[in-house]
C-alpha cells in the first residue's frame, strides 16, 4: 500500500498546472489537500483575506468535484503540518513554492522538520515561469532593470501546462476539518463585502474562461487600449494569478498562441506578465523591496510619514479633488482592483504632490486590493515614488490633469466612479457610498471639493525637496 501525500495547498488554488498535484496523483497511494491557516493569512488585509476565503471555499467545491476534499487546519504549519502527517500516516509532503521571505524561512523550517522525521518533502514550481535563481546576468548577478530581464526570458521554453488529475484518490478515513465560516476571513470587509461581491471573478472555472474571452477579443487591441481606464482593455487576471486560480505558464502559452495567430497585442501581453515575474525575481533577491527604500540612499530624503495628516485621509477617501485620483480610489474601493493606469496615478499624487511615504500607499493597497501580491504591489509603489529599481525618476511627476486629458478624454472613467455634482450618478458610483465606512460621513450630494494640493503646487514642491535633497 502506498502511504499518503499530503498536498499542502496555498496559493495555488486550482486543479489543471498544479505540479505538485499531479505529482502526488502519479504516486498512487490517498492523496490528502490541506490547507493551512497560520499567521500569513491571519495577517493578511482585509480585501484579500476576504477573497482568499471565498477562493478557498470555490477550491473546496472543485475538489469535491473530484471526490476529494480540503482540509482546514489553524496554526504555525511547522507543528500543523507533522502533527497532520502524524495523523494520517502520509510519506510525502507536497507543495508549490512560494518567494516572499516569511514563507520561504517558514518553508525551510517545515521541510528540514518532515525530512528529520524521514518524510520525504518536495516543492514544485509554478506560481512562476522561471525561478529566481535561474535568471542572471553575464556577470552572475540578478537583474535590476527590466528590458534586459525580459530579453534574457522571453525566449525561453515554458512547460506546457499540466491538465488537472483525472482522479485524487480519497484516503479510507478523511482527517478532521475546521469550518471555513468559523475562520470569519471576511470580517473586516464589513458592509463592503456586498458591495465588491458582483465584481470577483471567482475560481479556476471562471479564470479560463475570462483567459479565453481575452485572447478571443481583448488582446488585438490591447496595446492601445491597456492604457484606457474607461474601457475594460485588459485580461482582469491579477486577482486569479494573486491566488494562483490559473498559473502564469497557462496565460503566457495562450498569450503565444495568440502571437502566432497574429493579434497585435500579444506580445505586450507576454511582457506584462514578465513584469510579475520580474517583481518576484527582485523580490527574492532583494527582500528589503517589501519595508525599505530599495536605493538605499533615499533613506534620507524627507517623506512625510504621519498617516493622520488630513491630506492622507482625504487621499484614501478619494477626496482630494483631483478627479482621476479620486476616481481610481473609488474604484478599488468599490471593485477591489484599480487599472494599472490609476495605479500609477495614485502612487505618484500621493508620494510626489502630497510627499507622503509610499509605505503609506503599499499599505492602504494591501488593504483594499483583491488582487493584492506582495511582489508587484511593493515594485509598483517604489517604481512610483522613485526609490525602486527601473523606477521613474523622481522628477518625473505625472500631471493627474493633462493624464486625465490624455487618457480619459470622454471622461469614461471619472464619471464611473465620481457622483458628485452628477445630475444622475452611474451606479458604480453610488455604490461607493455604500461600500464605505459610515464614519467618514460622505454623501453623494456632497459637494466636490476643491484640489487640497494644487498640482502644479504640489509638483513644484515636490520638485524643490528632490533638488535640495542630501543624497
Ligand atoms: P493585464 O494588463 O491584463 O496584465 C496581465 C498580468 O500581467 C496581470 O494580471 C499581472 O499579473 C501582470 N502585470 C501587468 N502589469 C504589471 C505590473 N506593472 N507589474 C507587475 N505585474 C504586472 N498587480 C497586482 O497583481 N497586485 C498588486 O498588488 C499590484 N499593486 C500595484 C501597485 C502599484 C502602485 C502599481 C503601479 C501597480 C501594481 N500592480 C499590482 C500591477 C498592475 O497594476 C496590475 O497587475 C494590473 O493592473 C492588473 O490588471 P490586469 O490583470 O487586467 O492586467
Amino acid at each position: 500500500m502506498t502511504s499518503p501525500t499530503l498536498v499542502w495547498i496555498r496559493r495555488d488554488l486550482r486543479l489543471s498546472d498544479h505540479a505538485a498535484l499531479a505529482a502526488a496523483a502519479a504516486r498512487g497511494g490517498p492523496v490528502i489537500p490541506v490547507f493551512v491557516r497560520d499567521d500569513l493569512v491571519d495577517d493578511l488585509g482585509a480585501a484579500p483575506k476576504w477573497r482568499f476565503g471565498l477562493g478557498l471555499e470555490c477550491h473546496a467545491e472543485a475538489l469535491e468535484g473530484k471526490d476529494s476534499r480540503l482540509i482546514l487546519r489553524s496554526g504555525d504549519a511547522r507543528e500543523v503540518i507533522p502533527a497532520l502527517v502524524q495523523e494520517t500516516g502520509a510519506g510525502t509532503v507536497y507543495w508549490q513554492r512560494a518567494y516572499d521571505p516569511k514563507s520561504v524561512a517558514r518553508d525551510k523550517e517545515v521541510k528540514a522538520a518532515l525530512k528529520d522525521a524521514g518524510v520525504v518533502a518536495k516543492s514544485f514550481a509554478g506560481h512562476l515561469m522561471f525561478e529566481p535563481w535561474t535568471v542572471e546576468t553575464k556577470q552572475g548577478d540578478y537583474y535590476k532593470v527590466y528590458t534586459p530581464f525580459w530579453k534574457s526570458v522571453r525566449d525561453r521554453a515554458v512547460g506546457e501546462p499540466l491538465p488537472a488529475p483525472s482522479s485524487l484518490p480519497a484516503p479510507d478515513t478523511w482527517p478532521d476539518s475546521e469550518a471555513l465560516e468559523d475562520w470569519a476571513l471576511g470580517a473586516a470587509m464589513n458592509r463592503g463585502a456586498d458591495v465588491v461581491r458582483p465584481f470577483v471573478q471567482l475560481g479556476e472555472q471562471a479564470a479560463q474562461s475570462r483567459l479565453g474571452a481575452f485572447m478571443a477579443s481583448k488582446v488585438a487591441d490591447y496595446d492601445t487600449t491597456r492604457d484606457i481606464p474607461g474601457i475594460d482593455g485588459t485580461s482582469n487576471l491579477s486577482e486569479n494569478l494573486a491566488l494562483g486560480e490559473i498559473s502564469p505558464a497557462q496565460c503566457w502559452h495562450a498569450g503565444q498562441r495568440a502571437m502566432q495567430e497574429g493579434k497585435a497585442g500579444a506580445e505586450t501581453f507576454l511582457k506584462e506578465l514578465v513584469w510579475r515575474e520580474f517583481a518576484y525575481h527582485l523580490m527574492w533577491h532583494t527582500p528589503r523591496i517589501l519595508s525599505d527604500n530599495w536605493r538605499e540612499d533615499w533613506a534620507a530624503f524627507p517623506w512625510n510619514e504621519d498617516e493622520r495628516r488630513a491630506e492622507v485621509k482625504a487621499w484614501k477617501r478619494g477626496r482630494t479633488g483631483i478627479r482621476f485620483v479620486d476616481a481610481a480610489l473609488r474604484e478599488m474601493y468599490v471593485t477591489g482592483r484599480m487599472h494599472n493606469r490609476g495605479r500609477m496615478i495614485v502612487a505618484s499624487y500621493l508620494t510626489k504632490h502630497l510627499m507622503c511615504h509610499w509605505k503609506i500607499g503599499m499599505a492602504w493597497f494591501e488593504d483594499c486590493l483583491i488582487d493584492w501580491d506582495p511582489a508587484s504591489n511593493a515594485m509598483g509603489w517604489q517604481w512610483s515614488a522613485g526609490s525602486g529599481p527601473d523606477a521613474t525618476p523622481y522628477f518625473r511627476v505625472f500631471n493627474p490633469v493633462t493624464q486625465l486629458d490624455k487618457f480619459d478624454k470622454d471622461r469614461d472613467y471619472v464619471s464611473r466612479w465620481i457622483a458628485e455634482e452628477y445630475a444622475n450618478p452611474h451606479r458604480d458610483a453610488l455604490a461607493y457610498f455604500d461600500a464605505i465606512p459610515r464614519s467618514w460621513s460622505m454623501s453623494s450630494s456632497d459637494t466636490y471639493p476643491d484640489p487640497i494640493v494644487p498640482p502644479d503646487e504640489g509638483r513644484k514642491r515636490a520638485l524643490s525637496a528632490y533638488e535640495n535633497r542630501s543624497f
